[in-house]
């Protein structure tokens, strides 16, 4: 199961700024707070460590509303299954950035500088979807080397997938080897961690749809179209508008 981590995280104030509600640049925020979300991103990547885990699995049916692998493993849902209905394989996917900048925003919050921990957790979800992003980028490259395409990925918890169907992921997955682990309830530990699946077959993704095509957040999402990934791809932990 490969296991993917070094990378370098490219997180720049403009973006903090968008994902943070502060509108859509710089020039619209004065200059205290510019400063705030200046140290913010310079204390980020000290505090990161990404890393992420995938594995290829062989599926056996896609139904309405279902898909099986070939190991006897479901997962059930409709967008899934619409979003897969090719699909030959699945790749699942597991990211994070470890724990220390969530302690971090811990810190923030009981020592009072909310303002602080509310831009550094938005770091913290924009860190999560770049190394989703690299993820997706690995898979495309998968399926291009095989003469196929990747559907538009997918996170249980999300579009009717039952956040449930992320116990089967990690049983297949295995993500304790990152240091990622599930609680009863379903949250990942650290919290800034994500899990994805994406199909790999002939003509998926060609609609060009995504999850946010199918959440009732999409009007007021701040993350939607901000994001590096242009979305949440990921099942991430709540942060900034509730996400
Ligand atoms: S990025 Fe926003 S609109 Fe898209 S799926 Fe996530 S919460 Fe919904």
């Amino acid at each position: 199961m490969p296991i993917v981590r070094g990378f370098k995280l490219n997180i720049d104030v403009d973006q903090l700024v968008r994902v943070s509600g502060g509108g859509g640049a710089q020039a619209t925020i004065g200059q205290r707070a510019l400063e705030r979300y200046q140290q913010v991103v310079a204390e980020a990547p000290s505090l990161m460590d990404p890393i992420l885990l995938y594995e290829v699995f062989e599926v056996d049916h896609v139904g309405q509303d279902r898909l099986t692998l070939t190991s006897g493993h479901e997962f059930s849902g409709r967008l899934l299954a619409k979003f897969m209905r090719t699909a030959s394989k699945v790749v699942l996917i597991c990211c994070s950035i470890g724990p220390r900048l969530e302690e971090r925003v811990a810190y923030y919050q009981r020592t009072g500088a909310t303002a602080k921990a509310y831009l550094l957790d938005a770091v913290g979800s924009l860190a999560v979807d770049l190394v989703a992003q690299e993820a997706r980028r690995l898979v495309r490259e998968l399926a291009e080397s095989e003469g196929m395409s990747v559907s538009a990925p997918l996170s249980p918890g999300q579009s009717g997938w039952p956040l449930t169907d992320q116990r089967t992921l990690f049983e297949l997955l295995g993500p304790g080897r990152i240091g990622v682990s599930l609680s009863p309830s379903c949250v990942m530990n650290p919290l800034k961690s994500s899990t994805l699946a994406i199909g790999i077959g002939p003509e998926l993704g060609e609609s060009g749809e995504t999850a946010c095509d199918y959440c009732p957040l999409k009007e007021s999402c701040n993350f939607r179209s901000r994001t590096p990934s242009h979305g949440c791809d990921v099942a991430t932990s709540p942060g900034p508008e509730g996400r």
